[in-house]
């Protein structure tokens, strides 16, 4: 599953945002780079966001309106939309606390690098996933999954 990692490394790399905290302004610069139209619609009960892929490669990602008020959340819906987007074919919905199969786990993983470059923890050497979370503006998980590939990965 060290795929979905590497994937987001090449991907700070082809942005240049290695040693950058990663935040809405970059997540929308890279969704229009890559030709993903982004939008947000009021998504009702467990859904919190979609990525959909059309056959003539249409790519929408779309957010649910209650993460606009939340920058954390928010910005890892983005990321993780993105990750199904460098990492997997077809179409894929998001469901507020429910990651059970491999492309959830691998988008997770993506958008945790994304969102926490290696740059941005080489710069001290002290981090817990609580320092992850506030520093970097991520959801809990998200900087708690950060810190163990940090923990496996060296970066
Ligand atoms: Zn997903």
């Amino acid at each position: 599953m060290h795929w979905a990692i590497n994937r987001a490394f090449e991907v700070l790399e082809k942005y240049d945002l290695w040693d950058t905290y990663v935040g809405l302004r970059q997540l929308r610069m890279i969704c229009d780079n890559q030709d993903v139209y982004y939008t947000t619609f009021p998504f009702r009960g467990r859904i919190r966001e979609r990525y959909v892929r059309t056959s003539d490669d249409i790519k929408v990602l779309t957010v649910d309106r209650r993460a606009l008020g939340d920058t954390a959340m928010h910005k890892h819906l983005i990321a993780h939309g993105l990750g199904h987007h460098f990492l997997h074919q077809g179409n894929h919905c998001h469901l507020h606390t429910l990651y059970l199969d491999k492309q959830e786990i691998e988008a997770e993983q993506f958008a945790a690098v994304l969102l926490v470059p290696p740059g941005v923890l080489r710069s001290e050497d002290s981090w817990t996933p609580k320092k992850i979370a506030l520093r970097c503006r991520v959801p809990t998980n998200v900087a708690a999954r950060r810190f163990r590939i940090m923990e496996r990965v060296g970066m």
